[in-house]
């Protein structure tokens, strides 16, 4: 899922999950917290089979599902969450003492007792006023009708009885009853599609892989149908079809054009094919979100795609909920504490799409944006392990700024650290091992450890069920040949914020890890060497072949860290001007900001900003820092003439965009 500005509705009813061993209250926190298990249902879930009516100027939709089940373990009854659902009938396939709600479940009992292993199923007629889970756009006369739903975390059951549970997977089958003239999406492919009476045509879905509940769609309205311009590899371009409302036609070809691209790049990748057999993406008026993920059926807010391309292009949220068709659908987290599985992976998905098709600085430049979102959420109270188990809500783990991009972080941190043969193929063994699972972290500990990776218990405990990241402070110095580099891990020993839950305590100050150096020396190559941090202070001493140019720390930014430098101005500078990692320039720059050098460095910063050849979004952020720096006298003299408008429209719009703030003309 890809969350929009707005990060959840305000309007989140109280669930209470029906697990005895739940109700573990964090204490001292200022949130209701505890820890949260798995509901215990005794069965597992089959097949769905839903029949859905929507009638435009009905506020209620009607429908019923025929659920088929296993029994797993004795039980006398089959529990399902049914939120704000109006029960009218229900039927089992075993004799019946009747059914009963009981607060958000729907409680059906049996006359004797079922066995491990019996086989039945559960049918349930219904209806609900939407307003969460599903969603009616059918009463403003300037939008075209249409309906959508929205399963996570645990909203599927406001618009179907199921067993809401990111655990227990399911094939489903939808029926469709809609307006002639409407167009109808869901997981799976279409089936058929034919006459119900005059006004109404009923049309059938099959999603044959099992999914979580959570994932399953049902999408329809006034819609066309556009197919890709051109097939993936493995998917064709019949296959691969974007629904929209008629006048976005155009905004949604441009806006979805790279789908087939990105299919194709983690196909590869991962060496895993795209695992269903269509996908398609609907925009949609008032989604609560940015995109969800649904198998094989993204749906999206309309904003996505009415966007510049040039300014705001589309493609990282269509590589997001892509990704998630691999990591999140085919693999599912168990439970949402291991919900980063799902979103650390598509975030650094979206972020290896970005490095093999527009290359090695921007994925560094955009990747360390992502890093200093993950390092500037995950303080104070939100210092916390990226497996989180104590929340109120589960939505509250998706939106505080851990799960995404440390999750991101800490995968690159894997792939930085075993190399980009053994992580492929450890994603690989993770997908390869767990299709069509739902798994907890230690899947991918496993995969890790199965790729030849080792560590892994170390690894995990540290940097995913631990909370915090180290703070770093770099000290370094040249006499004669030698290199002297003085590391300091100063994160604080115990945080107070969540040393409370036993599941989440652990030492803030031991992180272990590799910490690269790289640096040229004058007239000489780029070198690198990997020194191993293990202590809280460290004293390194290099050989260098002489004087050196510039010097960084950790250029590929592998680690989810703060680094603070020690040196000399002039070195910074020559970092800013000479490095060849992205990360390491932009870190250069900041750094020279935030000492206010801007008379030292305008003139440095300006060579840079005119450049044609270097990265544009450096210049764009060099132009920036010069806004924060400049004072106008100095700004002007550095320029000697201001700036012609010929000369401003000729650059490319971002940066036209900073100049023209930078120099007060719009
Ligand atoms: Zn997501």
């Amino acid at each position: 899922m890809r969350l929009s500005k707005v990060l959840f509705p305000l309007s989140l009813a109280c669930f209470c999950w029906s697990c005895a061993s739940s109700d573990f209250a964090a204490e001292g926190s200022h949130r209701a917290e505890r820890l949260h298990g798995q509901p215990v249902r005794r069965y597992d879930a089959l097949d769905y089979d839903i029949t859905l009516k929507v009638a435009p100027g009905d506020s209620q939709f009607h429908a019923q599902v025929k659920m088929e089940f296993e029994i797993t373990s004795p039980v006398d009854r089959i529990v399902l969450d049914a939120a704000g659902l109006r029960i009218a009938a229900v039927k089992t396939s075993f004799p019946s003492g009747g059914w009963d709600r009981e607060g958000d479940q729907l409680e059906i009992y049996f006359d004797d007792i079922l066995s491990a292993g019996d086989r039945g199923w559960v049918a349930i007629k219904y209806s609900a006023t939407p307003g969460r889970g599903i969603y009616f756009r059918l009463d403003n006369p300037a939008i075209r009708p249409h309906v959508f739903t929205q399963g996570e975390c645990n909203d599927a059951r406001y618009w179907l009885p199921c067993n809401d549970s990111p655990s227990d997977r399911a094939s489903y089958s939808l029926h469709a009853i809609v307006p002639v003239a409407w167009t109808t999406v869901s997981g799976g492919i279409k089936i058929d599609e034919r006459v119900f009476n005059a006004a109404y045509k009923i049309v059938d879905w099959r999603m044959e892989e099992e999914m979580p509940p959570y994932l399953f769609t049902f999408v329809a309205g006034d819609f066309v149908t556009i197919e890709a311009a051109e097939s993936s590899t493995v998917l064709s371009r019949e296959n691969i079809f974007y629904v929209v409302e008629e006048g976005d036609s155009n905004q949604a070809r441009a806006a979805f054009a790279r789908t087939p691209d990105i299919i194709d790049f983690i196909s590869d990748y991962t060496s895993v094919d795209y695992p269903f057999a269509k996908y398609s993406q609907v925009t949609v008026r008032g989604f609560p979100y940015g995109a969800m993920e649904n198998s094989s059926a993204t749906t999206a807010k309309r904003e996505l795609i009415l966007g510049d391309q040039e300014l705001r292009p589309s493609w990282p949220t269509v590589a997001h909920e892509l990704s998630h068709q691999w990591f999140g659908d085919l693999v599912t987290c168990r439970s949402w504490p291991h919900a980063w599985l799902n979103e650390g992976f598509a975030t650094y998905f979206t972020a290896l799409y970005r490095e093999s098709r527009f290359g090695r600085d921007d994925f560094l430049f955009h990747f360390g944006n992502t890093i200093d979102g993950y390092l500037n959420s995950c303080t104070g109270a939100n210092r916390r392990a990226v497996v989180k188990h104590a929340y109120e809500q589960p939505m509250d783990l998706f939106s505080d700024g851990t799960i995404y991009p440390g999750g991101a972080a800490r995968l690159h941190l894997l792939r930085g650290w075993h190399g980009e043969e053994a992580f492929r193929k450890a994603i690989n063994i993770f997908l390869s091992d767990n299709r069509l699972q739902s798994v907890d972290s230690d899947a991918l500990k496993r995969a890790f450890q199965k790729a030849g990776c080792v560590g892994m218990e170390g690894f995990f405990r540290q940097w995913l069920y631990s909370p915090g990241y180290p703070e770093l402070k770099l000290e370094w110095s040249q006499s004669e040949r030698n290199l002297k580099v003085a590391v300091r891990q100063v994160q604080p020993a115990r945080d107070p914020h969540t040393s409370h839950n036993a599941y989440e305590t652990g030492s803030l100050w031991d992180f272990r890890f590799p910490l690269d150096i790289r640096y040229q020396v004058i007239g000489g190559q780029v070198e690198q060497q990997r020194v191993w941090i293990t202590r809280r202070q460290q004293q390194f001493e290099l050989k260098l072949p002489g004087r050196i140019e510039w010097l960084s720390f950790d250029p590929d930014a592998w680690l989810p860290a703060s680094l603070t430098v020690d040196e000399p101005v002039a070195a910074t500078m020559r970092r800013l001007r000479r490095s060849d990692s992205m990360r390491d320039r932009v870190l250069a720059l900041r750094k020279l900001v935030s000492r206010h050098l801007g008379e030292f460095a305008i003139e440095d910063l300006l060579s840079i900003a005119e450049d044609d050849s270097e990265y544009l979004m450096l210049r764009v952020e060099v132009v920036r820092a010069m806004e924060k720096l400049q004072r106008n006298w100095l700004f002007y003299r550095a320029r000697e003439n201001p700036p012609s408008e010929e000369w401003l429209v000729a650059l490319p719009d971002l940066l036209e965009q900073e100049w023209r703030k930078a120099i007060g003309r719009r």
